[in-house]
């Protein structure tokens, strides 16, 4: 069969709008790959998702804020502009800009990602207004990006994965490679399965996290605690027989999809699954199949995988895979907020600020929280 060669061939073309004198300029091709999902977390509701703009324009495209407005009041719930802007629309590829041009630069075929996260009153559905510009400096051009409905699902709730403490809840939403950040494309699609992921780090009265020598696991304050099952579940996964490193600071890296070290995966029902990480080898006392109960022992905190320390990862998410899986939230029903560290970087070093103790019930402990399970 011959191909039918083309009379004109097609350039880069001038657009016109449908009146034939105002120029059209590319925006941006938008995706929401996950819907903001309500969690309860430091005393109020909280909603966090992901906005990715690509540019399949010639041109750079330069972002120079972004409104988020409840989309039945027109009430603005965040603003992003310059600083916080720069800090949460994050290119994959390019050069930074520069802080004092207050903007954020999306090269062509490039991709961005907003991060967002709203606390205080909940929308019911989310408008975003995207202010930018392309080779024209002083021509503003703006984007609506159609309404995006919250997903009214409410979390699961877990028991508490550990006992007694303390145990600071390590998880912030803005580290670069922190879980919220992390994005994994597998199969064909882009996902954040530790979007809601939290590090549980043992500590003593004092805040340390070692009893001896800070590098040798063993030695670490939670390391062998049990890790208990969150819920009456079945188990759905499990992987056990991945050795440690004897040294914390040795731990080699480990190649994609043995991150998770050893882990239980328990089906909670739903099409939703709660990981359990990095757990200490033959130390997964159940089954694939078996059901289990809540709270009841399944095996114990350890240092296998990726990790900088002994400690336990937590996750929920959408999938049966650790990585290939979107992270959606969950609560714990009941512990005690005791304190909170500031600046994480004095994690073993120094005791947290307290703040507490606080009784929490149904809530996603906040960012870098110290808490006991009792
Ligand atoms: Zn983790």
């Amino acid at each position: 069969m011959r191909y039918l060669r083309p009379l004109i061939l097609c350039a880069a073309p001038v657009l016109l709008g449908a009146a034939g004198s105002e120029p059209l300029s590319e925006s941006f091709d938008v995706s929401v790959p996950q819907a903001p999902q309500i969690v309860a977390t430091n005393g109020e509701k909280a909603v966090r998702y992901e906005i990715h703009l690509t540019n399949f324009a010639a041109t750079p495209l330069a972002v120079r804020g972004i409104l988020v407005t409840d989309a039945d009041t027109g009430k603005t719930l965040r603003s992003f502009s310059r600083r916080p802007l720069q800090a949460n629309l994050i290119p994959l590829t390019g050069a930074k800009d520069d802080p004092g041009a207050a903007r954020v630069t999306i090269q062509p075929g490039a991709r961005a990602v907003l991060y967002v996260e709203l606390t205080g009153p909940v929308p019911r559905r989310i408008g975003h207004t995207v202010d930018y510009i392309a080779a024209c400096e002083t021509c503003p051009l703006r984007l609506e990006i159609p309404t995006i409905m919250v997903n009214q699902t409410a979390p699961v709730t877990l028991a508490p994965p550990l006992a007694a403490g303390p145990w600071a809840a390590v998880q912030s939403p803005d580290w670069p490679r922190g879980h919220r950040r992390v994005v994994y494309t597998l199969d064909g699609k882009a996902r954040i399965p530790g979007r809601y992921a939290i590090d549980w780090v043992g500590l003593d009265d004092a805040g340390r996290t070692s009893r001896g020598d800070p590098d040798r696991p063993a030695e670490t304050i939670g390391y062998d605690a049990p890790v208990l099952a969150g819920a009456d579940a079945r188990v759905a996964a499990v992987r056990d027989g991945m050795v440690e490193s004897a040294s914390i600071a040795r731990n080699p890296d480990h190649v994609l999809g043995d991150g998770s070290g050893n882990y239980v995966a328990l089906d909670l029902g739903q099409g939703r699954y709660a990981f359990y990480e990095h757990l200490r080898p033959g130390s997964i006392a159940v089954k694939v199949g078996q059901r289990v109960r809540r709270g009841q022992a399944i095996g114990a905190l350890g240092f296998s995988g990726d990790t900088t320390g002994p400690h336990l990862h937590l996750h929920v998410a959408d999938s049966l895979d650790p990585l290939k899986a979107e992270g959606i939230p969950f609560v714990i029903d009941a512990y005690t907020e005791i304190g909170r560290y500031d600046d994480i970087g004095a994690l073993g070093s120094k005791p947290w600020q307290s703040t507490g103790p606080t009784r929490k019930s149904r809530e996603w402990p906040a960012s870098n929280v110290v808490v006991h399970f009792r």
